[in-house]
């Protein structure tokens, strides 16, 4: 079959991979002159299977009012005269409920396992290289009653087969001897083992490679206009490149992966998708040789903090504005990110050297993405995976291959067509 997919991020390239593995003709049109420029350029870099709890949870609900009425506070409401805005906002707050968050976060661990063991038989397949590390990732904490309430949810969650080992604060040191930076304030901490780390950028640009070797066509300077709708379903795509030029483009299927801007293209068709825009920020920062940075995927429960080591570098992110689609990057925010990455690996980064980044999570109000197919038949979505569309890439991509084929996908989530309830 023609296939044409709509957006080049770390999702659409994966989409693009698995599709041309089933043997169709794939088409990606991306407007950025290259793959994984907006969102998959700097995240946090963690495949975060067991780990990832959805943002809208009962703990949220109780700092609402911190984050509506400060704007120094991890999460940040900016109100704005947009109704999607406070319609995304009220429908996040009703995730906020104990009893759907907890569906939530099954439901991402689901997808998350399904997505990192699909990445596991990607890299084993291809070999492909992108600062991957396959290390674990630990949740430290600095507050006892945390940690407490951290490690009676992983009991719990035991039951439903998500693996989180609660760490005394001598095993975390033994584990990531980095952290005697925090000294005895270290009180333990959830660790998931199978977790990893990587560069979703690095990812993203060199299975893009792998990808048009294999046969894929990438478009790029290619702006998706309007997408063209008959009885049948989708028609056509008009796209306008950045020299002017103007085709209307046709194919069988088409698959729109275009982040934060999905909503607004599928809203002109009459589809009505709650992903909105958060704001969140990293810094880079090379490691001077021989110090002692960090070897794996970190998260500082207090501070809402993550740290990836890359490669030769270690990235920290953080922060969530609710505002609007401006990537303007907040100097004070990155500052702040960058002032504990030096305080927890202390003559072991160059600030000199560091660079700062602010992208935008496409998120959806309960943290579930949109995968699968829309009211037109020929139309699939895959788009909507705010805080982990790193996590669940390769997943969510071997799902739509598996949903265009009319095969159900070996995992137990409310793809797009189920009830998300
Ligand atoms: C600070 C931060 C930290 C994060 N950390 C992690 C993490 O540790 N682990 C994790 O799993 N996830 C993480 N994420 C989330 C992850 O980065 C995103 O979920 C993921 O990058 C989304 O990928 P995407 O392909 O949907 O979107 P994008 O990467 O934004 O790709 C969408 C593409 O569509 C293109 N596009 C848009 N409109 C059009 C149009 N009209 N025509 C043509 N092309 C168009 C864009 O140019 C873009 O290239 C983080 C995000 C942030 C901001």
């Amino acid at each position: 079959m023609d296939i044409i997919v709509l957006g080049a991020g770390i999702i659409g390239v994966t989409t693009a991979w698995y599709l041309r593995q089933n043997g169709h003709n794939v088409r990606v049109v991306e407007r950025r002159p290259e793959p994984g420029l907006e969102t998959s350029f700097a995240n946090a870099g963690q495949v975060s299977a067991h780990l990832a709890d959805p943002w809208a949870n009962p703990s949220t609900l109780r700092t609402v009012f911190d984050w509506l009425l400060h704007d120094d506070t991890p999460l940040v409401f900016r109100p704005q005269a947009d109704i999607h805005q406070w319609t995304w906002l009220a429908k996040f707050l009703r995730e906020c409920v104990q009893s759907r968050y907890h569906q939530n976060l099954i439901h991402l661990a689901n997808l998350g396992v399904y997505s990192r063991t699909a990445l596991q038989t990607l890299r084993a397949d291809i070999g492909i290289d992108y600062d991957g590390r396959q290390n674990g990732i630990l949740l430290f904490f600095t507050d006892a009653d945390r940690l407490r309430a951290a490690a009676g949810a992983a009991r719990k969650l035991a039951a439903y087969g998500i693996k989180r080992e609660v760490l005394s604060a001598q095993e975390c040191l033994d584990l990531e001897p980095s952290l005697q930076s925090v000294g005895n304030s270290l009180q333990g901490g959830v660790y998931s083992r199978g977790d990893e780390t990587g560069d979703a950028f690095k990812f993203t640009q060199r299975l893009a490679e792998r990808a048009r070797q294999a046969g894929v066509v990438f478009h790029y300077g290619a702006s998706l206009q309007e997408i063209k709708t008959g009885k049948s379903g989708v028609d056509a795509v008009d796209i306008v490149f950045s020299d002017g030029r103007k085709e209307t483009c046709r194919a069988q299927h088409y698959v729109l992966c275009l982040g934060s801007a999905t909503a607004a293209q599928a809203r002109k068709i009459g589809i009505s998708l709650d992903i909105y825009p958060v704001k969140g920020y990293s810094v880079t920062l090379p490691v001077l040789p021989d110090s002692l940075a960090c070897r794996m995927g970190l998260t500082d429960a207090g501070r809402k903090i993550a740290f990836s080591r890359l490669g030769d570098r270690v990235r920290a992110t953080g922060f969530a504005e609710i505002a609007n689609f401006d990537t303007s990057i907040d100097t004070a925010r990155c500052q702040q990110l960058q002032d504990r990455a030096m305080a927890l690996f202390p003559d072991a980064l160059d600030a000199a050297q560091a660079s700062h980044w602010a992208g935008l999570r496409p998120m959806t109000p309960s943290n579930l993405p949109y995968i699968g197919r829309s009211r037109y038949p020929n139309l699939l979505i895959n788009a909507g995976h705010g805080t982990i569309g790193w996590t669940q890439s390769c997943g969510s991509a071997l799902a739509i291959s598996e949903i265009l084929e009319n095969r159900a996908p070996a995992c137990d989530f409310p793809f797009l067509g189920q009830a998300r309830h």
